[in-house]
């Protein structure tokens, strides 16, 4: 089967509205344009796939079962939008967690490319022709580390993000959009799954 891109999409700030840690799901918000904008991935053949640090489980804010139904209320969302996302992965770990499984250092927290590689492995994923988006460093760190193409977006930490990576010259991300809907017609514009 041949490989296919995806474009990684970070969770809180991207899709849904900053609101610190999610610790109740009425605090669940989507951007105005977020399943439009995933709807748009849908149709030009990439797969899309959120991937989240959720370090609130490992420091006792919230359980890992109100990670997955938070989860759960994505996916319903989209699917009765029309809209398709082919995979949600989190990573509920922290090194100094107060939550004893959770409190490790563990391989899937980004900016570490862990769950990247096992979302390319268990839905055949090309990484060098995917991207990511999200509004931290750690997310737009993804994209060198596998040889992505990354977009930052100025919602959630975004501004505050930039002016971090402007003031101490740090890597600048490929592209930098206003939200989710400015990044995904950045993607658009390499041609989509046949480009
Ligand atoms: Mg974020
Ligand atoms: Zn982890």
């Amino acid at each position: 089967m041949d490989k296919r891109p995806a474009v990684f999409l970070d969770r809180d700030g991207c899709v849904n509205v900053e609101d610190s840690y999610i610790r109740d799901l009425a605090q669940l918000r989507l951007y105005p344009d977020s399943l439009n904008s995933i709807k748009k991935l849908n149709a030009a053949g990439l797969l899309v796939v959120i991937i989240t640090n959720q370090s609130g489980v490992a420091r006792g804010y919230m359980t890992e079962d109100l990670v997955r139904r938070a989860h759960d209320l994505l996916l319903g969302w989209a699917r009765e939008s029309g809209a398709r996302i082919d995979g949600i992965y989190y990573c509920p770990h922290h090194p100094e967690g107060s939550q004893a499984p959770y409190a490790i250092h563990c391989q899937c927290r980004k900016p570490a490319p862990g769950m990247l590689r096992q979302a390319a492995e268990e839905l055949g994923i090309d990484l060098a022709a995917s991207f990511v988006v999200g509004d931290k460093i750690s997310d737009i760190a993804l994209g060198p580390a596998v040889g992505a193409r990354a977009a930052l977006v100025r919602t959630g930490f975004g501004v505050a993000q930039l002016e971090k990576i402007e003031s101490e010259s740090l890597p600048m991300p490929d592209h930098v959009a206003d939200g989710i809907g400015g990044a995904v017609e950045w993607i658009l514009s390499f041609g989509g799954a046949g480009g």
